[in-house]
């Protein structure tokens, strides 16, 4: 039921991360303690109930620098938002760009709730929907732009941040665009459709000194940041295998709509889903795969997989050979993450919802609260813009998670030919 929900609301369509020490040496101490400290964090992780917003370790456990570098759009001095304080404290305005399912029912009721960051401006190509956003939001009429006047933006001291909620051909645009009015970026996933625009977004963020951060949400998530524990930290030990899988079934829904069209959407269901499936396996390891091989299903739904894969599965190879089999496909359901380590296992099931998560190990329930996803990401990512600190969840993540994508292409396109990364 609630998976039903989750697909509504995320497709609207019809019915939607120790070293060791070498013997005679007085590194041997170390080891010694080293080993105990080891242990110690092994137990005490395997009893953790997560902490909402960190990790056990008080650091995130997958964070890879991001393309900040000084930061003049953050030092914005807002005018006019009573919401807005100073310094470290000021609330950044988030300009949503698209204002499509995603925008209307989770994003902007999310930036209800947040701390760091609020609502101050739409950026839409449909005039209808300004008023209502408008009188819903509060949103003065100098924070209200169209595609065309999207770029004096760069003129708004309101805006600090635009989040791309757009069709994913349409991300590298409008980030390139918001990177030259000097605003913080965050793109909805996937960041791009080629690894050249993923490139080329993550330049203009560079060349001009603001952040990027993609819409990964489940890195601020507390069950798949369990996962990241279980695996990085090796509670179980060695992680052995990984599965996953993330499908809905659009095959009863309207055929024209731009996931299914190859311009807008830059693939089917693994540009959309399956993408949450290559970012388990990384995170559950901390690591980027080597290898791919890959195979699409069969068409058996012509009238909407003519331009995009109905499915794909995959199996990701990492350098020290573990593997990760992945699946996606847009004409059946399935929602889960799992992994096998050498002294235990997990499973969370469904994985990537935005509600209704749930999580087992080997040891028993993981008794971890479901949250609201978007409000924690979207304060976490402002933030780190706000403080000038990498992201944990970076353009370089984004650009990475792209290559993996586009070499999942190539061995499907090529007979199922083992592909580097
Ligand atoms: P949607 O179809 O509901 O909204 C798309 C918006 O883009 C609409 O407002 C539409 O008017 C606008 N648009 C502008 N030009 C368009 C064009 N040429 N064709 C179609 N629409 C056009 O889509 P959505 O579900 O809101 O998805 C938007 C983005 O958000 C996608 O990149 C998607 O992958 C991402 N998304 C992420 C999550 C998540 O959980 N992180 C969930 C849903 C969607």
């Amino acid at each position: 039921m609630l998976q039903q929900q989750r697909y509504i609301l995320e497709h609207n369509i019809v019915k939607l991360s120790l070293k060791h020490f070498s013997d005679n040496n007085p590194a041997n101490d170390m080891k010694t303690e080293h080993s105990q400290i080891q242990e110690q964090r092994r137990k005490f992780l395997k009893g953790f109930s997560l902490a909402l917003g960190t990790t056990a370790l008080g650091v995130p456990l997958f964070s890879l620098s991001s393309c900040q570098s000084s930061n003049t759009a953050g030092e914005q001095t807002a005018t006019s938002d009573q919401e807005q304080t100073t310094g470290q404290n000021r609330k950044m305005g988030i300009a949503l760009v698209g204002l499509g399912q995603y925008s209307a029912n989770q994003l902007a009721p999310a930036l209800q709730e947040t701390e760091n960051c609020y609502l101050a401006g739409i950026v839409t190509g449909t005039p209808t929907k300004v008023d209502e956003w408008k009188t819903k939001y509060n949103i003065p009429d100098k924070n209200v732009y169209n595609y065309e006047n999207f770029d004096s933006i760069a003129d708004n001291p309101d805006i600090d941040i635009v989040y791309v909620v757009l069709p994913n051909s349409m991300h590298a645009e409008y980030t390139i665009r918001a990177a030259r009015a000097k605003k913080h970026v965050i793109c909805e996933k996937p960041m791009a459709t080629s690894v050249e625009d993923a490139q080329r977004m993550l330049d203009a963020c560079r060349e001009n000194g603001v952040g990027l951060a993609i819409g990964y949400r489940l890195h601020y998530e507390p069950f798949n940041k369990r996962v990241m524990e279980l695996g990085q930290e090796q509670v179980f030990g060695k992680v052995v295998s990984i599965q996953g899988g993330n499908s809905q079934d659009l095959t009863s829904g309207n055929p024209n709509i731009w996931r299914l069209k190859k311009d807008l959407s830059g693939g089917g269901p693994l540009m959309d889903m399956g993408i949450y499936v290559v970012q388990g396996a990384c995170y559950t390891v901390g690591k980027a795969p080597v290898a791919v091989t890959a195979q699409f299903g069969e068409v058996t739904s012509p009238t909407y997989f003519y331009e995009v894969e109905q499915s794909v599965n995959w199996a990701l190879e990492f350098e020290d050979g573990l593997i990760a089999e992945g699946t996606t496909s847009y004409a059946e359901e399935n929602d889960f993450l799992k992994g096998k380590a050498e002294n235990g296992w997990w499973t969370l099931e469904p994985a990537y919802g935005y509600d209704g998560k749930e999580g087992e190990t080997s040891e028993g329930k993981m008794n971890l609260p479901n949250i609201y996803e978007q409000v924690q990401q979207m304060d976490g990512q402002a933030q780190s813009f706000r403080n000038n600190e990498p992201s944990i969840v970076p353009g370089e993540m984004g650009l990475r998670d792209m290559r993996i994508l586009m070499a999942i292409y190539e061995s499907a396109r090529n007979g199922g030919k083992r592909v580097t990364i």
